[in-house]
């Protein structure tokens, strides 16, 4: 028998952009107003089993796919009518849900918030954590300042070989700080980064250092496709199901590799490839960048697992895909570049592109060149890095 477990769905931060249309009418109701919804404990490959309690409007049932509902709250006690969360939903799905492997068990993240679950203002993230941070203590960094210390982010233990030998930048997709906080501390347990660094260059702390976060996880066909090691993966894109700029004559793939029926697409599509199963063009980036490799510049081994062997860190931005100041501020680079050249002290990591990249690096198939965009200056977070580490 699953465990039921109940969330309050922000309406307002449902992407709405994408509406699978089996469950069109699930969404349309939550849109229309709150909606209190329980899930089950069984997803099926991100599809959680849904039974929202519409109030006034009675109750819907079906599936809907599971980062439509990331940012639920997970509720301990009652229903606060003041938890829902301002601002428009992301632009880009950015968060970064790690997928079960099943034949890895302890791959799969937890479920719900760690550290209690309880239900925090989003104007009031002390979360327990101590007044003044003089030194560090189980992987919480003491610059980071106590109220900017999320200790309930979803994490799980890192694994016996979890040393760190790459820092992955990302960006959340939105600017809303709230939201994002929501998400890695009251979402069920699907997305998290060590760090998270503002465009006023202030720092949040989500998950430990020594604690494994969900932000870089690649799914297995994915890994097969680099594991390949001819380059072959230029010819695929992760599906999503927000995206709607795959061409009208792409191909659809499940993650055996069959053809899916456009009837099945929004279940069983896991890849993308264009009609005459040529390259993607996106993947030309990269080239230009790293020179044409046969595996991706930051997937460092067959079967990688970026979260095992990183710091994700997360800049809260929209992206851009040409240089800009709206997108990267001064201050979020100082920040970041203070945050990453001190991560690489302490682990002992040269301060160079590889080492330091970003979650496209890392998994293109999946991040095509927008986390964290092709505007993001490489050089000159580098730069500041290094800055940094002579300075320490
Ligand atoms: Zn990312």
């Amino acid at each position: 028998m699953p465990t039921e477990k109940i969330f309050r769905v922000s309406v307002r931060r449902l992407n709405l952009r994408a509406q699978p249309a089996n469950d069109a009418g699930i969404l349309a109701k939550l849109a229309a107003g709150q909606a209190v919804v329980r899930l089950d404990d069984v997803d099926r490959a991100g599809w959680w089993f849904v039974f929202a309690d519409t109030p006034g409007d009675g109750i819907f049932v079906g599936h809907v796919w599971a980062e439509f509902l990331s940012p639920a709250f997970a509720l301990q006690t009652d229903f606060p009518g003041d938890a829902i969360m301002p601002g428009s939903p992301p632009l880009l799905d950015e968060w970064d849900m790690p997928e079960p492997d099943p034949e890895d068990d302890d791959a799969s993240p937890p479920r719900e918030p760690v550290g209690g679950g309880a239900l925090i203002d989003s104007d009031d993230t002390t979360d327990g954590a101590e007044a003044e941070a003089p030194a560090w203590t189980s992987g919480w960094n003491p610059d980071v300042s106590a109220e900017r210390r999320h200790v309930n982010g979803a994490h799980g233990a890192r694994r016996s070989n979890g040393t760190i030998d790459q820092v992955i930048i990302h960006i959340t997709g939105t600017q809303d700080l709230a939201a994002v906080v929501n998400t890695f501390t009251k979402s069920p347990g699907l997305a998290s980064a060590h760090y998270l660094v503002c465009p006023d260059g202030a720092v949040h702390q989500f998950v430990a250092e020594d604690q494994r976060a969900f932000h870089s996880g690649i799914i297995k066909a994915v890994r097969k496709l680099y594991n390949r090691g001819d380059g072959s993966w230029r010819q695929y894109k992760r599906y999503f199901s927000w995206h709607k700029g795959y061409p009208k004559d792409a191909i659809y793939l499940d993650a055996a590799g069959q053809v899916v029926a456009p009837s099945q697409r929004q279940t069983s599509a896991v890849l993308v490839v264009p009609a005459d199963r040529s390259e993607w063009p996106d993947f030309q980036y990269f080239d230009r960048r790293w020179g044409r490799l046969p595996k991706p510049f930051g997937y460092l081994s067959d079967n990688h697992d970026p979260n095992n062997n990183s710091i994700g860190i997360e800049v809260l931005s929209v992206g851009a895909r040409t240089a800009s100041s709206q997108a990267y501020s001064d201050e979020m680079y100082s920040a970041l570049g203070a945050l990453v050249g001190d991560i690489c002290r302490r682990h002992q990591l040269p301060i160079q592109f590889g080492t330091v990249c970003g979650h496209e690096d890392v998994n293109p198939v999946e991040r095509w060149g927008w986390d964290p965009n092709q505007g993001f200056d490489w050089d000159k977070l580098l730069r500041l890095a290094r800055l940094q580490d002579h300075a320490a």
